[in-house]
């Protein structure tokens, strides 16, 4: 009889270019797919609706995908540590596989996991695919992990990468009994996010699934990317990728999107074009980056990196972050972000900056707060990218430029200067001098009559304000 391999799914929602996936396909014709819904996980008061219906609709096609191979992806509800081992054993599968995480509790997870199963007696193999360089490759000359980004993009982009893998194919359907197995094992039929208690009604801006992500890639390596240098930092245009919840759950493997970007290198015409495409990798090695900054820096999860910033006394005030997070800070492009961030789930990173900045330097509450704001509602919402996202705003992580106060007009005057993106997200103030959706500074009576508010705080006073707390700790 074959042996039975139990493939893992977690961050990497697809069949085609998936490391573990297809290591598993090479140990044997006979491949299951697992995803395991973890009551902790789904328990957690960071989860945004939007994320949840993104993944269930991935899970979706995941399951019509092992279908169309004869095979299955079988869906758990339970701790893992217990659900996945009872099941390799009730399904006889020798060995389970899986694609290693960064995540600091993730990886205990994958500890207890791993223990359990190996008591057991069944064979557990893990393997590095959701960055194209796993964080032990890429290192500095003394074989310590980089903290400053520069000298990792040097490093990171000049190393050779990987081919994309194959779908697995070949695959042998499991017997009637193995089937039955299965079923009195735990397997459930998928919930939809509602069943899991999270309610999103509008639509998904990002479409889950392999095939939209691939879509996706294509067309932006069609046409956007050739352009992306020149439009990334305007939110009113449609100029990036928009492949974050993509990447988030890993519904395109790394090295395909890698060798899209070579293909679209060989259609540039122009040097423009060349660096568009350079700008745009700089953005995956962000990404990367940052993975392997929580990989070998958990403690970020917690907290800032630069300790001083733990005593910082910031203001928290509860008015100023609820109206933060509602979108009526008085700052048109501040609220119309945020509005973008809770209408659909997803904020140009510009954006992120700006309100990101302006919590913490205009408003002076913790970054924490804002960093938990996002994961409750950001569709692509991950741990290493917010924060390192947050980290660098709030100037507590490892970016070398310690002081960085974005000025909100002047952001808007330079990336929505016809003040498009503010008059989609502030619909209120759409017949308002673009002058004044610029500098913030609306007439009252233009306030009143369209019950917009005030700046809740002057930027000038503030920014004295923040500097000089800033300065009497570094006093000490
Ligand atoms: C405060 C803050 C919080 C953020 N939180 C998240 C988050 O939770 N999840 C998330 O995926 N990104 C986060 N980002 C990064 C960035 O804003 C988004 O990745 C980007 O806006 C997604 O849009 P896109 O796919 O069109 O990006 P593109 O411009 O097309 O970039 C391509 C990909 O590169 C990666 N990327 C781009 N910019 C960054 C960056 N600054 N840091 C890390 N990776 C990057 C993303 O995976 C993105 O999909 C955050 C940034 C800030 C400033």
């Amino acid at each position: 009889m074959t042996d039975l391999v139990l493939f893992w799914h977690r961050r990497d929602l697809r069949l085609a270019d998936n490391v573990g996936l297809a290591a598993a396909r090479q140990l044997s014709p006979k491949v299951v797919g697992l995803f395991c819904l973890d009551p902790e996980i789904l328990g957690r008061d960071d989860l945004a609706p939007a994320r949840v219906a993104y993944l269930i609709g991935c899970l979706q096609e995941l399951q019509r995908a092992y279908a169309q191979r004869q095979s299955q992806l079988f869906v758990l509800h339970g701790k893992p540590e217990k659900a996945i081992p009872a099941f390799a054993a009730a399904l006889n599968a020798r060995s389970v596989f899986w694609n290693q995480d960064v995540e600091p509790d993730a990886r205990q997870r994958d500890l207890a996991v791993t223990a359990a199963l190996q008591s057991h007696g069944i064979r557990v193999e893990t393997f590095w695919d959701q960055i194209l360089h796993a964080p032990e490759d890429i290192q500095t000359g003394s074989g310590s992990p980089y903290t400053v980004y520069t000298p990792f993009w040097k490093n990171w982009s000049r190393r050779p990468k990987a081919e994309p893998l194959p779908t697995p194919e070949g695959i042998e359907e499991l017997t009637d009994a193995e089937k039955d197995a299965a079923q009195s094992a735990g397997a459930i039929d998928l919930p939809s996010a509602q069943d899991l208690g999270f309610v999103w009604e509008n639509p998904l801006v990002l479409e889950p699934g392999e095939t939209a992500a691939r879509t996706k890639l294509k067309d932006f390596c069609d046409r956007a990317i050739f352009d992306y240098g020149n439009q990334r930092n305007f939110p009113a245009v449609d100029g990036t990728s928009g492949l974050s919840a993509a990447f988030r759950f890993g519904t395109l493997g790394m090295r395909e999107v890698w060798a899209t970007t070579v293909a679209a290198e060989h259609q540039c015409r122009s040097d423009e074009a060349y660096d568009s495409i350079r700008s745009w990798r700089q953005e995956l090695a962000w990404r990367e980056f940052y993975q392997h900054v929580m990989y070998f820096f958990p403690e970020l999860a917690d907290g800032p990196y630069r300790s001083p910033w733990q005593n910082f006394p910031w203001d928290n005030d509860p008015q100023h972050f609820q109206a933060w997070c509602e979108g009526r800070t008085g700052y048109p492009i501040v609220d119309a972000a945020m509005r973008q961030l809770n209408q659909t789930g997803w904020m140009h990173n510009r954006c992120r900056m700006i309100v990101a900045s302006f919590l913490t330097k205009d408003l002076i509450i913790n970054w924490q707060w804002g960093e938990k704001y996002f994961m409750q509602h950001l569709i692509d919402g991950d741990l290493s990218s917010n924060n390192g996202g947050w980290q660098w705003s709030a100037s507590s992580g490892m970016d070398p430029k310690p002081l960085r106060i974005f000025n909100p007009a002047t952001q808007a005057q330079k990336f929505d200067p016809e003040a498009e993106y503010i008059r989609r997200w502030v619909p209120e103030l759409r017949s308002v001098d673009t002058e004044y959706l610029m500098t913030g500074k609306i007439p009252k009576s233009d306030c009143e009559a369209f019950d917009y508010p005030l700046p809740i705080v002057d930027h000038q006073e503030r920014q004295r304000q923040f500097k000089a707390r800033l300065q009497a700790l570094k006093r000490g």
